[in-house]
Order: C-alpha cells, then sequence, then structure tokens
C-alpha cells in the first residue's frame, strides 16, 4: 500500500475532510419502547438488551427535547468548544412513534441553528416511506445531513433469530434500499463476534455492507449484562466469547472484505458501565483499538484489500 495512506477509512479523518472541523453529536432521549419489546414484533427484546435501551449516556427522557439539546450543547461547547453539531436520537427505536409525535420531536431538536443534522437510530423494521418523505422534504427545506443507524448485528439469519432480533436480513435490506432512494447515509452496526457467528458470517458482513453501499460502520464486541435473557444464559454456562485476539482478528478480515470508501465509526464499543457479566474482556475500548491498528500494520493489511468481489469478479478478466 502506499506509503502515509492510512489503513481504515476513520471516522475522524472523515469529518475533518468533509466539514473541516468537528462535528459532535447531541444525544436526545424520547420515552419509547421498540417494536421488539411490546409485543408488535416480538417480546422481551433482544436478548442482550438491557431496559435502557442502549441509550446508556443519554439525559433523562423525561427532559423535553429543547432542553436536552440545550444542556447538552452547553456542555460540549464549555468542554470542547464544539460549533457544530448533529442531534442524535440514540435510545430505543426513534421511528417507532405515531407519525406526529416523530415529526414533533425531530422540529424541536432542528430548531436550534448550529444543528447542521440528525443521526436517527432505529431498527429495520420501522423504516417507512412516509417517515423517510417527511425527513426528505425536512432536509430539502433545511440543508441537514441526514443519518439513519440501522441495528443489524449480523447477516446470519438464523443467529438473528437466536438473538430474539424480531426481524430478518430481509427487513435490513428493504430498509437500506429505501433510505438509499434518499440519498440520506446509513450507519449499519454489527457485533462481530455473537457466539453462534464465525469467521464466515463476518466475511458476509463485509460483503453485504459494501454490496448496499452502505456509508459508515459501527462495529461492537458483545458485552454481557446481568438481568438480561443473555445474562443468564452467561451465568448457565450456555455459549463461549471468543478471546480478544480473535475479536482483533475478525475486525482484521471484516475490514480487508470491506469497500474501502465505507467509513468505520467504530472498531469497537465502550460498552455500559455496571451490572456486567462480561465487557470487552476487562479492557479498555481505546487499547483495543490501538491493538488492532497494530495488527494491521503488522499484517500489512488494509480495508479493501479483499474488496474483489463485486461487479461480477468472474467476468472481469475480458474487461479490464
Ligand atoms: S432493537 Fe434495540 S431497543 Fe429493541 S430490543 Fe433490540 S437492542 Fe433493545
Amino acid at each position: 500500500m502506499e506509503t502515509g495512506k492510512a489503513r481504515y477509512n476513520e471516522y475522524s479523518a472523515y469529518l475533518k475532510k468533509k466539514y473541516g472541523e468537528k462535528i459532535y453529536k447531541l444525544p436526545v432521549n424520547l420515552p419509547g419502547t421498540c417494536p421488539n419489546r411490546d409485543g408488535t414484533v416480538g417480546e422481551g427484546g433482544c436478548i442482550f438488551c438491557d431496559e435502557e435501551g442502549s441509550g446508556f449516556e443519554c439525559l433523562p427522557n423525561s427532559m423535553d427535547v429543547t432542553n436536552q439539546i440545550k444542556e447538552n450543547k452547553a456542555f460540549f461547547q464549555k468542554r470542547f468548544k464544539g460549533k457544530k453539531y448533529f442531534a442524535y436520537f440514540q435510545a430505543f427505536t426513534n421511528t417507532y412513534r405515531d407519525l406526529e409525535s416523530f415529526k414533533e420531536s425531530i422540529a424541536a431538536a432542528v430548531r436550534d441553528e448550529d444543528i447542521i443534522g440528525l443521526s436517527i437510530s432505529t431498527r429495520p423494521d420501522c423504516i417507512n416511506d412516509t417517515y423517510l418523505d417527511f425527513l426528505a422534504d425536512l432536509q430539502a427545506e433545511k440543508g441537514l445531513v441526514i443519518n439513519i443507524e440501522l441495528g443489524l448485528q449480523t447477516v446470519n439469519y438464523h443467529t438473528l433469530k437466536k438473538i430474539n432480533r424480531g426481524h430478518t436480513l430481509g427487513e435490513y435490506i428493504d430498509a437500506v434500499l429505501r433510505i438509499k432512494q434518499r440519498r440520506f447515509e446509513i450507519v449499519t452496526h454489527l457485533i462481530l463476534n455473537l457466539p453462534w457467528d464465525d469467521q464466515t458470517d463476518v466475511i458476509e458482513c463485509a460483503k453485504v455492507c459494501s454490496a448496499l453501499g452502505v456509508d459508515f460502520v459501527k462495529l461492537h464486541s458483545l458485552y454481557v449484562v446481568k438481568d438480561t435473557v443473555l445474562g443468564e444464559m452467561f451465568a448457565r454456562g450456555e455459549f463461549d466469547i471468543i478471546s480478544l485476539e480473535e475479536y482483533i482478528d475478525r475486525v482484521v478480515v471484516f475490514l480487508e472484505y470491506l469497500d474501502p470508501a465505507v467509513v468505520i465509526q467504530r472498531l469497537v464499543g465502550k460498552g455500559p458501565q455496571g451490572n456486567l457479566h462480561f465487557c470487552n474482556w476487562s479492557t479498555s475500548w481505546w487499547k483495543i483499538k490501538q491493538r488492532i491498528e497494530e495488527v494491521l500494520t503488522e499484517r500489512d493489511t488494509w480495508q479493501g484489500k479483499k474488496f474483489n468481489y463485486t461487479n461480477g469478479a468472474a467476468v472481469k478478466k475480458w474487461v479490464e
């Protein structure tokens, strides 16, 4: 590879290039639930989900959106001298609410003139044309960047069933195609060490994200919260978690197969605090990130090294 070139497409470098300055995400916590918890598509939720709905860094959802934006913005202004922000609807399933209340929450967030974009976390089965059209109108009116975060976790639909996701790969593909039609950005969350997946699944995750033109990925390692279904399974010894070395190997292989244009927002998640059976091999996330970067160098490999399977790879010998 070229000297001085980064071995993977890192988010901070992407942001700097695109916006010329650091952009901060202001978490917005809406009261809500998830169709996989309230019985609409499932009950109990994903087996790893705790009651916080994966929004553990948020202000309480009893605060209104305007005040959450105000308070979080003041914090980022004071601590980091932030100037431009995305409103980040992070916890639970933010498009799983009636259309009017969805519109109201979004409108309250974009009223602040320093908000230049929206990042909305949701599930693939909560992506609907009517909601997307509202966002497209808002984007046209205000020139906002719209970014939709989809939890997928794995492309292995047998594992999706095992972790009780309540949707399969099909719904994810449908959601991505609808979001792409509006030219919004797409982030996909993946867990690379689900106990029922192996490296073949990890490679397929990279291939599917690349083929669909996903813009960003966030990689996570599985954390096990006590008092969840997964936590109980862990306590009963029903599954093993791969070693940190194997996780690092999976991330490196994932990167090799991933389109080099995809931006990596995270190589490993931070995980919640407390009440845990397991999180990141009791190692800080930045040490794991550092080790992944070292392994990329040691193996002299990089994101996209094996991205050679699209556009009819078998016939390329006659057209290139
Ligand atoms: S989709 Fe998210 S909020 Fe819903 S059950 Fe799964 S992890 Fe929890």
